[in-house]
């Protein structure tokens, strides 16, 4: 099956029971059993849930990947990644622009706990694979970058890592659970998709080895429900992190899975209709006075541009915009907007507007911030699918106040 047809039929057979088209939402927390421990492979729900196994299914399918596991949040599924593949001593490399909430966990979470995370402040792989030593367990990535919009090669970035990691002789991962893991790579690359969605970037065909989701964007992609995923190219990386998630439990509900489940039905449609309407209010930004950059890396002149052709399938459904008059205009511009509401979050199909600075990056030091480049004019467009039209004249409107 190709991509569209596997978001709508993977873990969606339906009911045995009643020939229910679409499986029935499993509200329950338990299972009968005819005897003890003679079960159906379901005992209880923290473990195992019908509606859960199926949105599984459907993470993996659309991933590329063997298995795949759900979290109560995106926050959830990196808790469990850092958690199942992480011991004090061991490091991290990531690349520094990175979602603000991945950041404070590295730092206010696991620093303490004895990880060191080290962050990398450019996009070139061989600088990312140099920061690289025996005691780095995870490479942990994003791309395009959150809010800058920067790509890094993932193929590259994954080839030099590993690399990197036999050079030093990276010490192999223990199992929470107990049994080794047998891969012979002491190092994983863990690629964070949420801003591409696997409709645009898939990053196990590039060679990563684990893919994190906060499904709460484009994959639920009506910004009703929040939710996380993990999706593993081989199904012995997944193996600690399900352990984790039932050890530990961060699950999400029935009626968040199936309400995911749902969404993600229409994602490559959707994706489409991003794509298309972000190129237009990015183009339309550019002829703006009032920005001082427009950044979107479907524009010619976007530095990473030529990479965005080769690793991603479409140039995605963000737009960052700095505007001239730093936190004043910004604030003025985002008061402004009607049909771009000021929020947090992204991937809807509504439009929102977003100020990384006060809101989603406000745990990352001003000093730290702005050298990455994410300065008090900075506006983070999410465009959803309403009639483009209607989005550019929403913004022309709103900038006339500024
Ligand atoms: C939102 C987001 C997260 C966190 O996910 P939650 O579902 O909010 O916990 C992680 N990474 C990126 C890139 C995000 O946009």
């Amino acid at each position: 099956m190709r991509f569209s047809t596997r978001a709508i039929h993977v873990g969606q057979e339906a009911d045995p029971a009643t020939g229910a088209t679409v499986p029935p939402i499993y509200a329950t927390s338990t299972y009968t059993q005819a005897a003890p421990g003679k079960h159906k492979g379901f005992e209880y729900s923290r473990t195992h849930n019908p509606t859960r196994n199926n949105l599984e299914a459907a993470f993996a399918a659309l991933e590329g990947g063997q298995a795949a596991a759900a979290f109560a949040s995106g926050m959830a599924a990196t808790n469990a990644i850092l958690s199942a593949l992480l011991r004090p001593g061991d490091s991290v490399v990531a690349y520094g622009d990175m979602y603000g909430g991945t950041y404070r966990m590295l730092e206010r979470i696991f620093r303490p706990w004895g990880l060191t995370a080290r962050y990398c402040e450019s996009t070139a792989p061989r600088d990312i694979a140099a920061m690289v030593d025996e005691s780095t367990k995870l490479v942990w990535i994003e791309t395009p970058t959150n809010p800058m919009l920067r790509l890094l090669d993932i193929a590259a970035v994954t080839e030099q890592c590993r690399a990197a990691a036999k050079r030093c002789g990276t010490r192999p991962m223990a199992h929470p659970g107990g049994s080794p893991m047998d891969h012979a790579l002491g190092l994983l690359v863990v690629v964070d998709n949420t801003f591409a969605s696997p409709a645009l970037q898939r990053p196990l065909e590039h060679g990563a080895d684990l893919v994190m989701h906060s499904t709460t964007k484009y994959l639920g992609g009506h910004s009703d429900v929040v939710g996380g995923a993990v999706v593993a190219r081989d199904a012995r990386f997944l193996e600690p992190i399900r352990f984790f998630q039932n050890a530990a439990g961060g699950v999400p509900g029935p009626f968040d899975c199936f309400l995911t489940h749902r969404g993600l039905k229409t994602l490559a449609v959707r994706m489409r209709q991003h794509c298309e309407n972000a190129q237009r209010v990015a183009e339309w930004c550019r002829g703006q006075r009032a920005f001082e950059q427009v950044i979107y890396p479907g524009l010619a002149d976007h530095p990473d541009h030529a990479l965005a052709r080769r690793q991603m399938s479409g140039f995605g459904g963000m737009v960052t915009c700095v505007l001239r008059g730093g936190l004043d205009a910004a604030s003025r511009f985002m008061s402004a907007t009607r049909l771009f509401s000021c929020a947090e979050s992204l991937g809807g199909v509504e439009s929102l507007v977003n100020h990384p600075a006060i809101m989603t990056h406000a745990s990352i030091p001003r000093e730290v911030r702005e050298r990455r480049g994410v300065v008090d004019g900075l506006v983070r467009l999410s465009v959803g699918i309403e009639d483009v039209e209607d989005l550019v004249e929403d913004l022309a409107q709103a900038l006339r106040g500024v």
